[in-house]
């Protein structure tokens, strides 16, 4: 693998770990894995010592973010370190990434854990990876995710800085169809394992159906805005989703006017 590949993928993973402790493990190492990529590798049995969640996958029963995780080692060599939510954040991704409980993990070409801070302010999420996202494995990649940085900036928040964003589903739906109940079963344990992880001061939806998800409700976006709901203890606000707002230039206002309320209630605007 050329050292140009290798930077690329050091770099990838440190946004998808959220920070930029990331060490790599030795190249030869990552030479072994050409198929990474497009097909990450399973946990192997070399699970690691203190790993209570690892029988549970994918995201089953929460393990507790042990207060004083400093440094992991994947069990492909890599070592992470940080934060203990940063550590806990990515055994989860190991422990999923490789999930077939549903058939969208087989026609995916790459699972879309979210990237972002792993010690967020908010955590923004959307429905579910698009054919972009499908190809790079991160969410919101295209021109609705550019849109969304944006207007994100606008109110002090940035993937990098304070703010997590992922989806309900982690794989694409073919065609970009609606995802269905059964994925939505399957997957939700992944985004609440997430949430119990991040912990995050708010949560933003984006769109009507991630905001119908987590809330349980069949009500409009029209009745779900402008409301401070409440998901397992946390402040959440629905918004509009970025892809809308390209076909609807005239909605940029409302979720201005929702992110700029998010952004007092979650610090990052004088109130
Ligand atoms: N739409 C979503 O809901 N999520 C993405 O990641 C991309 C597009």
């Amino acid at each position: 693998m050329s050292s140009n590949e290798t930077s690329r993928r050091f770099l990838v993973q440190q946004i998808d770990l959220g920070g930029a402790a990331v060490v790599l493990p030795p190249a030869e190492r990552i030479g072994q894995d050409q198929s990474e990529e497009q097909t990450p590798l399973p946990p192997e049995s070399s699970e690691p010592a203190d790993s209570t969640e690892a029988a549970a996958s994918p995201a089953g029963p929460a393990a507790p973010v042990a207060a004083s995780a400093e440094e992991w080692t994947a069990p492909d060599g890599r070592v992470v370190r940080g934060s203990a939510r940063r550590i806990a954040l990515a055994r989860l991704l190991y422990e999923v990434r490789d999930c077939t409980r549903c058939p969208l993990g087989e026609t995916r070409n790459r699972f879309v854990f979210g990237t972002g801070n792993a010690d967020p302010t908010v955590v923004l999420v959307g429905e579910a990876p698009g054919a972009a996202e499908d190809r790079q494995g991160r969410p919101f990649v295209g021109p609705a995710g550019r849109l969304l940085d944006e207007l994100l900036a606008r109110v002090g928040l940035d993937r990098a800085r304070n703010a997590f964003i992922c989806n309900v589903l982690k794989c694409r739906p073919p065609g970009n169809r609606d995802p269905q109940a059964e994925e939505v079963a399957l997957c939700g344990p992944i985004l609440r394992r997430q949430m119990e992880i991040l912990e995050p001061a708010l949560i933003v939806t984006l769109g009507r159906f991630a905001a119908q998800t987590l809330l349980r409700s069949e009500a409009p976006m029209g009745a779900l805005r402008r409301r401070v709901h409440d998901y397992q203890g946390k402040p959440l606000i629905a918004t509009y989703h970025p892809a809308y707002l390209l076909r609807n230039r005239q909605a940029i206002e409302q979720v201005e006017a929702d992110l700029f309320e998010a952004g007092k209630l979650a610090g990052t605007l004088p109130s």
